[in-house]
């Protein structure tokens, strides 16, 4: 079954939903804008520290040769450090410290709080590999630090799930290094029927919202979530969870999922290819996604329809109005709604603050009245679907916050709530071998673990 169903959500009114539960049915109102990217979403998240960490690995490490302060003469110590060579692990007698950062913290503050010494955070202030970290402290992160009498000898802080900052005290000074926080991926199967909703459904099944959210973002363009389900639908995920020094972390990227839903089989699987890019196809290879999103931006309402004859609400003139407004809060993050480059960027008459998209089949889409740009947005760049591009304002001629949206075939302005979307690009024929070789053995555990749910089920019943 193939409808434009979830990226349409919007335009169903929660008010009229049947669901039962309306906390639920107004929580997948609210998200359906999101979810078609939130599977991307999420992904890219569980991707960027990894990426973060990636020049720690080639980076050298840095070290201070900032001489006078830190002499290893004035900071050792007599009763601690032998004169050579100079001990430089943390030892037991030294006192430890763990500073978490309150709002309104400054470093400096609570070195001075702590009686730490600080020349020393000046000094490793300035070193490359930690001033970025030392600058930008936020509410929440903690700081593990070891002191001799309040000179620092060791600092500790965890940067991302994956990387962490180490300072330490060297003969020569301090150095800095980032370091890599590896975590294991475990693989976990999951199962469920629907009785009323995906999220209860999935809730019996013991998965959590996130592993739900991911579930429904990869199958929302074919299914809509709200009023598509029906009792009896069911679910089977191969999905992964992230664990770190022997602890479950939270749950990741799903691998491999099938959804059947009102007598039609949706399956999706995983793929990541050389750059490092995830996205999801089907087992012959088709994209899952479209290649656009329809609204995007997480409205509150559709203020303004496309419409040839309208009267302009600021000029009151009939003038075509050749875009969908889509009110939202200023500040709301606007979505590149499909893969492509931008080619303007910048105020545009009475759209204001505006940006022009060229995508593949000659298809440009335009972003106007923004409050401000996304600074990856520039002209010339590349952005991928559902990548923030601006944020929503009132600039040009606008009454209030929206989005004004278009979206041009050839130039020609088309209605982007009715357009008929392409769908995304397929596996690209250089990983389309890859591709089916390496997903054939988790279509088959996916298949195996379907089986046996399947037999308990009818072993139950009889
Ligand atoms: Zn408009």
């Amino acid at each position: 079954m193939h409808r434009q169903a979830s990226p349409l959500l919007h335009d169903y009114k929660p008010a009229s939903t049947t669901e039962p539960n309306k906390s639920r049915a107004f929580k997948w109102f609210a998200v359906g804008l999101g979810l078609p990217l939130l599977g991307l979403a999420l992904i890219s998240t569980l991707d960027a520290p990894n990426k973060a960490i990636e020049p720690a690995s080639d980076a050298p490490v840095m070290t201070a040769i900032e001489g006078e302060a830190i002499s290893p003469v004035e900071t050792a110590g007599d009763a601690v450090f032998s004169p050579t060579p100079l001990v430089l692990a943390p030892e037991p007698e030294f006192e430890s410290l763990t500073l978490t950062i309150r709002s309104g913290d400054t470093l400096d503050q609570l070195f001075r709080k702590h009686n730490l010494d600080l020349g020393h955070l000046t000094t490793i202030a300035s070193l490359e590999e930690a001033s970025q970290r030392l600058r930008k402290i936020k509410p929440g992160d903690v700081f593990e630090i070891t002191h001799d009498n309040g000179k620092l000898v060791s600092m500790y802080s965890a940067l991302s799930l994956t990387s962490a900052l180490r300072i330490n005290r060297e003969e020569t000074g301090f150095s800095a290094q980032l370091i890599e926080r590896p975590i294991e991926k475990r693989k976990r199967n999951g199962h469920g029927v629907i009785q009323t909703s995906l999220f209860e459904s999935a809730a019996e099944a013991g998965m959590s919202d996130k592993v739900i959210m991911n579930i429904a973002g990869i199958f929302a363009w074919d299914v809509d979530f709200v009023l598509d389900i029906r009792s009896g639908d069911s679910f089977y995920v191969q999905y992964e969870e992230i664990w770190q020094d022997g602890e479950f972390i939270t749950d990741g990227e799903i691998v491999a999922a099938e959804f059947n839903n009102d007598g039609s089989t949706h399956r999706a699987i995983r793929f990541v290819d050389d750059s490092g890019r995830t996205d999801y196809f089907t087992p012959g290879g088709h994209s899952v996604r479209k290649a656009f999103i329809r609204a995007p931006v997480d409205f509150t309402r559709i203020s303004s329809n496309f419409n040839p004859r309208r009267r302009h609400p600021i000029l009151n003139t009939i003038r075509a109005h050749r875009g969908v407004d889509y009110a939202a809060p200023r500040g709301t993050p606007i979505k590149a709604s499909g893969d492509g480059k931008v080619i303007f960027r910048g105020v545009k008459s009475g759209y204001g603050n505006a940006v022009i998209l060229q995508h593949g089949g000659n298809i440009t889409t335009l972003y106007a009245h923004m409050s401000k740009f996304a600074a990856k947005a520039r002209v010339g760049a590349r952005v991928r679907q559902g990548q923030t591009i601006g944020y929503v304002g009132k600039t040009g001629l606008a009454t209030a916050n929206h989005l004004h949206y278009e979206y041009r075939v050839s130039g020609v302005h088309r209605n982007p709530r009715t357009v008929e979307l392409p769908k995304a690009d397929p596996i690209a024929e250089k990983y389309r071998e890859r591709f089916l070789a390496t997903t054939a053995p988790i279509l088959e555990e996916l298949e195996r673990f379907k089986s046996t749910k399947l037999a308990t089920v009818a072993f139950a019943d009889q």
